[in-house]
């Protein structure tokens, strides 16, 4: 998914400054954000106040909408830079075309990561015959400098270990929780994963303290660290945690993300994650030039144009 804002906020993020070392329950409200003409999504990060999260730089939830009889997701192709993206769905699919000639189709429950590196240029589609429903959410995970640019790639992982006992189940989706790992390359000490809770059902889940930790709502109304968790809302939960507890009086399923606090600072703005202004501004004329980025083909209608960059030059802070 892009950002299709025309004038993308600048999100100057990362250093430690922000990061709480003792366990905390900040709660994040989501901002509804037009994604193309028929799309609202729910972005979670960045949020005011919180940039990060770990290395996880970029949240946004949607759906469930039913689209039957519409095109559903229809995101022209765009480019990224200094990221991976992660697709990650509850409901329908996802077909995803890019730079490099990699066309799959994402289902349920199956990592689309994409990692971009120094560049890469992507579409995400609902195919033509498309599930009624919609509900998934993306995502953004800045890469460290040593790996930032990297030679782009493309992963699609559809086994993905699972965690079970006392009415939770968990899908590790990136890195490791509870000593199960993702197959998905990571470039920082990370974890995402989908948590599914059983009406009833009480637990304790095992995590790390030397991570700082937000959890959002997919469906149902969990309770985190016995903070009930309305939807279109995230709680940031701070590093200094052995464990979370975590309970759900209806069934119910929650995003958790993690990671060892990101220490670079970096500037995010529109697709691209950089260092500072010149970069990003050497990535949008690449883009709006045709070079650097590749094509995708298939895609059924024009690529995204960059919007004009602010006035003032972007300061990583
Ligand atoms: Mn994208």
């Amino acid at each position: 998914m892009s950002n299709l804002d025309m004038k993308p906020p600048v999100a100057a993020c990362g250093g430690r400054a922000g990061v709480t070392a003792e366990p905390v329950r900040e709660v994040l409200e989501a901002r509804h954000m037009p994604l193309g003409e028929s799309t609202v999504v729910r972005r979670l990060l960045p949020n005011l106040g919180r940039r990060m999260v770990g290395a996880w730089c970029f949240v946004d939830h949607y759906g469930p909408d039913d689209i039957a009889g519409e095109p559903g997701m229809q995101v022209p192709p765009h480019p990224h830079t200094g990221l991976q993206t992660v697709s990650w769905l509850h409901d329908g699919e996802v077909l995803h075309r890019d730079s490099l000639g990699s066309l799959q189709t994402v289902r349920p429950r199956e990592l689309g990561l994409m990692t971009a590196g120094r560049a890469i240029a992507h579409s995400e589609e609902s195919p033509r015959d498309h599930s009624r429903l919609l509900h998934g959410a993306q995502l953004w995970v800045a890469l460290p400098d040593a790996h930032r640019t990297t030679a782009p790639a493309f992963e699609h992982h559809a086994e993905l270990p699972h965690l079970a006992g006392g009415g939770l189940s968990a899908t590790v989706i990136l890195g490791e929780l509870a000593g199960a790992a993702s197959p998905g390359t990571t470039y920082t000490p990370i974890v995402g994963a989908d948590v599914t809770l059983a009406a009833g059902t009480e637990a304790r889940l095992p995590v790390e303290p030397d991570y700082e930790y937000a959890a959002l709502t997919m469906s149902g109304e969990a309770e985190v660290d016995g903070l009930r968790l309305a939807p279109e809302s995230m709680v940031y939960l701070g590093c200094g945690r052995t464990e979370l507890p975590l309970r759900a009086d209806v069934d119910s399923s929650l995003m958790l993300l993690g990671g060892e606090p990101f220490a670079e600072r970096i500037v995010v703005w529109w697709n691209f994650v950089g260092r500072h202004h010149d970069e990003i501004d050497r990535a949008r004329k690449d883009w709006m030039s045709g070079t650097r980025f590749g094509e995708v083909h298939g895609y059924d209608g024009p690529r995204l144009e960059a919007p004009p960059l602010p006035p003032t030059p972007l300061k990583p802070r």
